[in-house]
């Protein structure tokens, strides 16, 4: 069935670490196999995520890959939907231990309406159609990359990750990694974020047969980070933006 689309993420924001002006932090409408997951959820995700699934009830579940604010803070919002608003129960959820602590401190038990996955390294879930490995980056706090597989295609996450951490831990065969690609050449090292460069070469390392750019600071020259990311992996690179959208086919 060559050309069938699997698997589509669509961009619901792209900044990493704060907003750009106007824009959203991190944060992902994975659909594949029937299934329908939000990974991750920064600020300005959940009104982008309204775009494309005006229906929230068709939404299947959410990966929140760790405790940085970038990455789950909208998720908040959606809690008072189940709660108060368009009820809801069960809604699959995972994350890191110490995340849903935070969770809690904020805004009270995370269940019934979530049920709340602990994350650990090595872990897999299913949630429809949808098979889910997860892999502890290098990154401050417990923060898990994911691998997405679903009808013979498999797509990778990095989250936010250093250097110590490699694409390849997500195993091989990756139609298409979303990496991070935080960092200006000069600030390479200086905490556990990659460069595009860095980007590249681990997605060169791991066999990735796309990449796609992502989690750029505000003001980072996205340009420069294509070119050079591009360079490192020997074949062009792709850069995330809201509101587009990446298909893999198996
Ligand atoms: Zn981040
Ligand atoms: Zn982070």
């Amino acid at each position: 069935m060559a050309g069938r689309v699997t698997i589509a993420i669509t961009v619901l924001g792209a900044s990493g670490s704060y907003p750009s002006p106007g824009g959203a932090c991190s944060g992902y409408l994975v659909e594949g196999a029937g299934t329908r997951l939000w990974l991750d959820a920064g600020s300005g995700t959940f009104a982008n995520l309204q775009r494309h699934l005006p229906d929230l009830g068709a939404l299947d579940g959410i990966i929140l890959s760790h405790a940085h604010p970038d990455h789950w803070a909208d998720v908040l919002g959606y809690q008072v939907v189940v709660r108060y608003i368009k009820k809801r129960k069960g809604v699959p959820t995972f994350g890191p231990p110490d995340l849903r602590v935070v969770l809690e401190v904020i805004h009270g038990p995370v269940g019934p309406h979530l049920d709340w996955t602990s994350v650990s390294d090595g872990m897999t879930a299913t949630v429809g159609g949808l098979g889910l490995t997860f892999s502890r980056t290098h990154h401050q706090g417990e923060t898990y990359a994911v691998r997405i597989d679903a009808g013979g295609a498999s797509v990778g996450y990095s989250a936010d990750t250093g250097t110590g951490w490699s694409l390849s831990a997500l195993g091989p065969g990756l139609d298409l990694a979303l990496c991070e690609a935080t960092l200006e050449p000069d600030d390479a090292g200086s905490i556990p974020h990659l460069t595009a460069a860095e980007a590249g070469t681990t997605a060169k390392e791991a066999g990735v047969r796309r990449l796609v750019l992502t989690h750029f600071q505000p003001g980072v020259d996205v340009e420069r980070a294509q070119r050079l990311g591009s360079e490192a992996f020997g074949a062009p690179v792709e850069v995330a933006a809201e509101g587009a959208c990446f298909e893999v086919g198996s």
